[in-house]
């Protein structure tokens, strides 16, 4: 028995609660607890905050966990600095070895650069480089690499654009030149994942719905085999709810044949829904529009699977309960599915079919989300770097009615996430730009009528991803009955002022009982 007093609960008048093993078994007021733990642990947590542990609906963990391990591009705004990252990584590697870097955005570069290929091969023309755009969707090379991929003008890649001249790959073409790689070995995996696992568990998760299965091997049984090892074997720190992506409609009829659906797994992995992607990036304008995007108006971005694939991945899933989440960013996209899913979803919704990131889109479609019930994945920390390229992407009117979190999130079920390592996972980042809509990296902002109040932001990190993933039965809560899973934050950001809530900091992160981080 443990007891943890002198806390101030969301949503609790109690100031305290008593954990046996990995379940919440009573709440209460100090001296009351104190004596039901009787010869038990007491633990005084100093009237600070405690939450439900955080979720993050939509990430990718192994993907996070293994850009920790390799070079990364956020903090990089000009050419010199570029220079000295490649470099310094490729004098670590062996002789050929890839380059592999992620997170550039060139509205971080302060010296106007344009990253291609010729850029890459001055800084490096000994190892095959790879760098990926903040959002993952866009890509550069250098020469070596295209050599190494064995592509030429007579490639050409299904959902995917590669732009040779300027070594810029998008899309499908990525995966393309990733499937040349050599595959990480299980040990390599497994490092990944629990590197990412202990990110999480840092700023306060215990919970994700997670998309791995094709992150670091083109064989998505490789990684499920590693994420169940790793759950019999007791090592995840986070609870994951896989969000099942495959190639094509044939692997995922292979998964499923193997016995594999919704809910198959235990406690800490869980097969969820069959994720698919249907279009790009807002950032890399490749995310599908109605109308060309306002900077470029040649361009309407690309779609990235056909509505035939889509609609036998979304019959294939239904056929066995399983839900279908897609991605989609641009209103193009959106319509797409919107029309599938009214000739495909159960009246109501029961499986939670579901729509990611929920960006681009008009007023009368958001009108159609809430009135289909379908479960919406939004990442408000991407308002940091959206907020400042939104008009000049999308204009003025279309960007008035897009990122509208609030009224989705009083329409239909609404959860939050980082989309990780897209954004680097941290739900008190993302409560602040939920409540703001105010970037912190620019001086921009995002329509201020769709600003959540702060207890709804915190609701999307945790109570609405239960629900998003259908835990909340058992999580979610600080109540009898509840499994111990909870965050302590050093102060109550309903109190904070909004635009410092990501200063808050986490103390403890509490996961099935265990304390799995601790500052
Ligand atoms: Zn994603």
């Amino acid at each position: 028995m443990r007891a943890y007093i002198n806390a101030k609960i969301w949503k609790s008048e109690d100031t305290a609660f008593l954990v046996d093993g990995n379940t919440i078994v009573q709440t209460g007021k100090d001296q009351e607890i104190e004596e039901a733990a009787g010869k038990g642990e007491i633990i005084d947590l100093n009237g600070m905050f405690v939450t439900p542990g955080f979720t993050d609906s939509h990430m990718h963990l192994a993907s996070l966990g293994s850009l920790l391990d390799s070079l990364r591009l956020d903090a990089i705004t000009d050419y010199e600095g570029l220079k000295k990252a490649v470099q310094k990584y490729a004098a670590s590697l062996e002789n050929g070895q890839w380059v592999i870097g992620r997170g550039y955005h060139e509205s971080r570069f302060t010296d106007g650069m344009v990253l291609n290929r010729q850029i890459l091969d001055e800084i490096c023309s000994s190892h095959p480089v790879m760098l990926k755009r903040t959002c993952g969707h866009v890509a550069v090379i250098n020469s070596k690499a295209i050599e190494e991929a064995g592509i030429d003008e007579n490639t050409e890649i299904e959902g995917g654009r590669i732009r040779l001249e300027e070594g810029i790959l998008e899309e499908n073409a990525i995966d393309y030149v990733s499937e040349k790689l050599p595959v990480p070995s299980e040990k390599e995996m497994i490092h990944a994942v629990e590197k990412g696992a202990a990110y999480c568990n840092a700023h306060g998760i215990t919970a994700v719905g997670s998309d791995d299965l094709l992150s670091l091997s083109s064989d998505y049984r490789d990684m499920l085999n590693v994420l169940e090892k790793l759950s019999y074997q007791d090592r995840l720190t986070v609870r994951i709810n896989e969000q099942c992506r495959f190639g094509d409609p044939k692997q995922f009829a292979s998964f499923l044949d193997d016995g594999y659906t919704m809910d198959v797994g235990n406690e800490f992995f869980k097969i969820g829904p069959l994720k698919i992607i249907t279009d790009g990036s807002l950032g890399g304008r490749t995310a599908a529009m109605r109308m060309p995007y306002t900077d470029e108006p040649e361009n309407k971005g690309v779609m990235t699977m056909d509505e035939e694939e889509i609609e036998t991945f979304v019959q294939l899933a239904h056929r066995f309960n399983m839900p279908v989440i897609a991605h989609a960013i641009g209103d193009e996209a959106v319509e797409v599915m919107l029309d599938i899913f009214k000739e495909n979803t159960y009246e109501g919704n029961p499986l939670h079919d579901g729509l990611v990131h929920c960006q681009i889109m008009s007023k009368a479609q958001m009108r159609r989300i809430i009135a289909m019930n379908l479960a919406c994945y939004i990442q408000p920390q991407f308002i940091d770097a959206d907020a400042e390229i939104l008009e000049s992407r999308v204009g003025k009117s279309r960007a008035k009615a897009s990122y509208p979190f609030k009224s989705l999130y009083e329409g239909t079920l609404t959860s939050g996430g980082s989309d990780a390592p897209v954004e680097m996972c941290d739900p008190l980042a993302g409560i602040q730009f939920a409540v703001t809509r105010k970037s912190v990296s620019f001086d921009a902002e995002m329509n201020q009528e769709e600003c959540m109040d702060v207890d709804q932001a915190i609701a999307l990190f945790c109570e609405k991803g239960y629900e998003t993933m259908f835990m909340n039965d058992e999580y979610g809560k600080i109540a009898p009955g509840y499994k111990a899973d909870f965050t302590v934050i050093d102060q109550d950001i309903r109190e904070m002022k909004p635009e410092e809530i990501s200063k808050a900091k986490i103390m403890m992160t509490v996961s099935d009982g265990r304390t799995v981080f601790e500052r």
